[in-house]
């Protein structure tokens, strides 16, 4: 009666825990199996054979090793018996990742504990699996996409790196951001901003300290190009764009900045710019080799009145016939005629020079006057009449005078040659000065010669056309470069009295410019 009384609520609660038992079994995400000393399975829960695709039942009995692929199949046993034999906890313990393998054959990753049910003998084991197939592909797309990033950032010559100023995370340096700074990958870690000030090439460090101290007093964006030198000496140009995220409160919270390093880019441009210099240098010698003739007669003609003047002078003193006016009048003139040689020399050698290129603040209409003193012997060489229309506004201009000159003088030299076969009278140059409705200055230079025929339109800004004998073809090409280099358009048109007209534009120099 007594041991009855006992026995009863120990079998009920027996019976309640392994109802209790199953209902976990059951709810697990895990699979769960069960197994023997010999590794013969007892036991495998839902999630078990939902993720192996076996019944219970099927596997009762058998190893279970048929859960784990080669290699680790045929090292089971043997991690066994080592544990029984030795208490070597090979296989015990929690988290090992491993590969499992479905009754199908095929394998996905798995997270294994196995551990032995206490107070069994001989002993008896549990073991979890859990499915990490998604926390590993993940973890696998996350690699694929840093390593991407770290391939495209080595192709695009680009670091970034993230500063947290809360201290709550770690500084980031991307892999690439060391190389960009000439650093080894895992050097000692130091504050990117600290490391480099000192590399900030010392002409630049002005405006890169002005930069970072406008991003710290709240600006969002810092976007600056400036030169650093490598530890290794070497000189690199880098592109430099930085972000602060703030809280409401204006904190900052962290930076995030990328630093592309454009070293090539820069040479390259470097490198086309002064290609681009030696052509235009190189238009502006063959368009004064094509005025030769006109410039020569230029100088020639004061030379002569120089000659005339003093031969008179000797004539004069010669014959004792002279008065000290005469003589200062015929001296006066002489000096006025070598200033007036010297000042076409010196214009030439202005123009000609291989020099800098320079933009200031320059007067349209001093411009067109001073190009017009070396056009203007040509033209008359040639029996053109070149005829002004100044915009009255006297307008100005941010651009390189030289340059311009080249161009106007360029315009001015081809028409004079379309108008060589047409009747003396005809020959007429229109230039014409103008502020467009946007604001920007227009120039026109309009002639009455050939004209431009429509397949001539199409070509004529091509390097190298020409329909000269002795043409280069380089004149309209440059021209057009150097006008779109100061923000204008040159364009042709045909002039409705015949002939053609070529127009340019360069943007108005901005009031601020204008009163400095
Ligand atoms: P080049 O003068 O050495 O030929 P350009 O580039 O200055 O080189 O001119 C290219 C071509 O455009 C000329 O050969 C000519 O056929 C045409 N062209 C240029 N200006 C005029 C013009 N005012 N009238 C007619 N044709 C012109």
């Amino acid at each position: 009666m007594t041991a009855l009384r006992l026995t009863e609520p120990h079998v009920e609660r027996a019976q309640r825990l392994e109802r209790e038992f199953q209902a976990v079994l059951d709810a697990a995400v895990d699979a769960v199996v069960l197994f023997d000393h010999d590794g013969r399975i007892e036991l495998l829960n839902h999630a078990g054979e939902r993720m192996f695709g076996y019944n219970e039942e099927d596997v009762i009995g058998l190893k279970v090793n048929i859960l784990l692929p080669e290699p680790y199949r045929s090292q089971h046993d043997d991690y066994l018996r080592h544990y029984i034999d030795a208490g070597e906890p090979r296989i015990i313990g929690t988290g090992r990742e491993l590969s499992a393998k479905r009754r199908d054959g095929s394998e996905f990753s798995a997270e294994f504990a196995v551990g032995r049910v206490k107070g069994t003998e001989p002993p008896r084991f549990a073991g979890f699996i859990r499915d990490i197939t998604v926390r590993r592909n993940a973890e696998e797309a996350l690699r694929r996409s840093e390593a991407q990033l770290t391939i495209a950032q080595e192709i695009a010559n680009l670091g970034n790196y993230v500063v947290h100023f809360d201290g709550r995370y770690e500084d980031y340096w991307s892999p690439h951001l060391y190389r960009v700074l000439g650093r080894r990958y895992g050097e000692t870690y130091i504050g990117v901003y600290d490391y480099l000030e000192p590399m900030v090439h010392a002409a630049d460090l002005a405006h890169w300290h002005q930069a970072r101290a406008e991003l710290d007093a709240g600006a969002r964006t810092m976007d600056i190009e400036y030169r650093i030198v490598h530890p290794d000496g070497s000189l690199r140009y880098v592109h430099h764009i930085a972000q602060t995220t703030r809280r409401p409160d204006g904190y900052a919270l962290r930076q995030v900045g990328t630093l592309h390093d454009i070293t090539d880019r820069r040479r390259a441009e470097d490198e086309a710019r002064q290609m681009q210099d030696r052509i235009t240098h190189f238009g502006r010698i063959s368009t004064m080799g094509e005025m030769a003739a006109g410039i020569a007669h230029e100088v020639n003609q004061p030379l002569t009145a120089i000659a005339t003047y003093a031969q008179a002078c000797q004539r004069l003193i010669g014959a004792g016939n002279y008065t000290q006016d005469g003589i200062a009048t015929a001296l006066e003139q002489i000096s006025a005629q070598a200033l007036r040689a010297g000042e076409v020399i010196r214009r030439l050698r202005t123009f000609v020079k291989n020099r800098e290129v320079r933009r200031e603040l320059v007067e349209v209409n001093k411009v067109l006057e001073d190009v017009l003193t070396l056009a203007q012997t040509d033209a008359r060489h040639n029996g053109v009449r070149i005829t002004l229309e100044m915009s009255p506004l006297q307008p100005q201009v941010q651009a390189d005078m030289v340059q311009i000159q080249q161009v106007i003088l360029n315009l001015l030299r081809n028409s004079i040659d379309a108008m060589l076969n047409v009747p003396e009278g005809r020959r007429e140059i229109l230039v014409r000065t103008l502020v467009d409705d946007e604001g920007d200055v227009e120039f026109m230079v309009a002639d009455r010669g050939t004209g431009v025929d429509a397949t001539t339109m199409a070509e004529l800004f091509n390097p190298f056309f020409t329909t000269k004998p002795g043409g280069t073809g380089l004149g309209l090409s440059i021209s057009r470069s150097i006008i779109r280099a100061h923000g204008g358009k040159l364009w042709c048109s045909s002039n409705p009295g015949g002939g053609a007209r070529f127009f340019f534009t360069l943007p108005a120099a901005p009031a601020s410019a204008g009163n400095p």
